[in-house]
């Protein structure tokens, strides 16, 4: 391999050069002076960068090295390309949506996302390879890698039923997981508090997630409750990773309802203790006080039991629908309502589009409605009645939000998906999370380095999946590079208008190919799937 006679020569130059280069031949780009960052929490030097078809093969003083193409990056930071390990990019019950609605995930790429890890929150196509088959024969921008989802198994073996499954079933789970393993899936997500994932207890999680170890797969969770239930949530997540025997992850790790507010602290020491004793526990988070979902979130648990045609016969029925009625209501006091009719913000009604952007006060008051609590539950019972709306809740705190990212154990991942600008009014997540990271957090709020931030979107996420070959900017790994101005990277997305691009990436390469030059999409896209290296199980 021709990168090994470069990894020479730059060991021989070393990082501020001064000798010549041994190897003379012309290698296909440099990017010139650039700040670079090797993706660990770790100073950056100034150096060229060497890329060579897919890979990366110099880091160091190339001046004078022929090369068919030199990109002056000088006053720019060079990073690894950004992993997003919580990323919607296929929706599973939606079969033209996101990567292959928008194939060139310009909302990603001008954020330097170079690859997405799909299939979280417990929900992922099934079985996972028809997608990996179908993104190989027809590629996107980014690379896309995958969890299994346990909902998604829940639902195909078990049903929509709230019981506990039978041995059998369990088993015919038990294959499913094996299946996604074996076609290259980086572990198994739950989401727990979506139906019919709500319906398992911790067991069958467990069992479930014994499979993927073998794999050297890792468990990650959106957890049952992230309100008033959040410290119990974070020892279920525990104690199935601690029994399985596996790493678990906390997803988007948040502090959901007033009523909780400030304990963070809390959570974090349940996390902090863990480790302590040895279990690997680690959380994901995105850096906004709001979350998103559809409606079901607010309803309680037994409403869901059957699917939705069993929640619509429910709410026909007055004494049940009074009943799901308080239920509703706690959510909205007590969770992701934010105690106030104005803190639920309509992201998507895909039955009336003209509700879209509207907040639930907004609604009440165009009908002429008194805005308050228990009109809004009987609100959102009769939007959930027409069709169902994907709903962006205002109900953290930033403090939280804060002291979630600065906790060693924290990566940054976006939660949202491959978008284009449209009629919807999405969380801003899907444009900014990264750039509001580094612009925001690290530049205007100096929160956080910026060594630090990028670490906790590269490498880390890398190393929590075993990828031993991107999400670094080291000589050997993938050419996955993203090459930003630190004084110009920043959010544009806002709750109000989510619809824009984030402003500051100058290029981003993936897999060697440039998707972004000179701030423009090149309109190449040669992402790959990427399937779990990690171990197979003996026969
Ligand atoms: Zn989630």
């Amino acid at each position: 391999m021709r990168w090994f006679s470069l990894i020479l020569a730059t060991t021989l130059l070393g990082a501020c050069g001064g000798e010549t280069s041994p190897v003379q031949e012309s290698i296909d780009i440099v990017l010139v002076g650039g700040t670079v960052f090797s993706g660990l929490d770790e100073s950056p030097i100034v150096a060229d960068v060497g890329i060579e078809g897919d890979r990366i093969v110099a880091i160091g003083n190339l001046d004078g090295h022929p090369a068919d193409q030199r990109i002056d990056v000088s006053g720019l930071a060079v990073m690894p390309g950004i992993i997003d390990i919580h990323n919607h990019a296929i929706r599973p019950n939606a079969a033209r949506s996101g990567i292959y609605l928008w194939p060139d995930a310009e909302n990603l790429i001008r954020q330097g996302v170079t690859t997405v890890i799909g299939g979280p929150d417990g929900s992922s196509p099934l079985p996972i390879e028809n997608d990996f088959q179908k993104l190989e024969a027809s590629p996107a921008t980014v690379n896309y890698g995958s969890f299994v989802g346990h909902g998604t198994i829940r639902a195909t073996v078990v049903g929509r039923e709230d019981r506990i499954a039978t041995d059998d079933e369990l088993e015919e789970m038990r294959a499913e997981v094996r299946k996604a393993m074996d076609s290259g899936a980086f572990g198994l997500s739950s989401g727990l508090l979506y139906a019919p994932g709500s319906f398992a207890p911790a067991e069958e999680v467990i069992e479930l997630a014994k499979v993927v170890k073998p794999y050297g797969g890792i468990y990650i969770s959106h957890m049952r409750n992230e309100a008033l239930g959040l410290l119990d949530s974070i020892r279920e997540t525990i104690r199935i990773g601690e029994e399985a025997d596996i790493p678990a992850q906390i997803t988007h790790h948040k502090v959901m309802g007033a009523p909780m507010w400030g304990r963070s602290t809390e959570a974090l020491a349940l996390v902090d203790a863990a480790i302590e004793r040895g279990v690997d526990v680690s959380s994901d988070q995105y850096p906004y006080p709001a979350s998103s979902t559809g409606l079901p979130a607010v309803f309680p648990r037994w409403s869901l039991d059957g699917g939705n045609k069993a929640l619509k016969a429910r709410l026909d029925d007055p004494e049940q629908r009074a009943k799901i009625k308080q239920g509703v209501i706690y959510s909205m006091v007590n969770e992701r309502g934010g105690n106030d009719p104005a803190k639920v913000a309509l992201a998507n009604c895909a039955w009336d589009p003209s509700l879209n952007g509207l907040n639930l006060a907004d609604v009440l008051r165009q009908r002429e409605i008194v805005v308050n609590i228990e009109n809004a539950a009987e609100l959102i019972m009769d939007l959930q009645y027409a069709g169902g709306c994907s709903c962006v809740y205002h109900a953290m705190s930033m403090e939280d939000v804060d002291r979630i990212m600065l906790h060693p154990t924290t990566m940054i991942a976006s939660d949202g998906g491959v978008m284009a600008p449209g009629n919807l009014r999405p969380h801003p997540r899907n444009y900014g999370t990264f750039a509001r990271v580094l612009g925001d957090f690290v530049r205007e709020r100096q929160h956080l380095p910026l060594t630090t931030a990028i670490y906790k979107m590269t490498r880390m996420p890398a190393d929590r999946i075993n990828m031993t070959d991107r999400g670094r900017l080291e000589v050997g790994a993938i050419a996955d590079v993203a090459v930003f101005h630190p004084d110009e990277i920043i959010d544009k997305a806002t709750f109000a208008n989510p619809h824009q691009y984030a402003e500051g990436m100058y290029h981003v390469f993936i897999n060697g190919e440039a998707v972004l030059l000179d701030k423009k999409m090149s309109g190449v896209r040669p992402g790959r799937v990427l399937r779990s290296m990690g171990p197979r199980p003996q026969e």
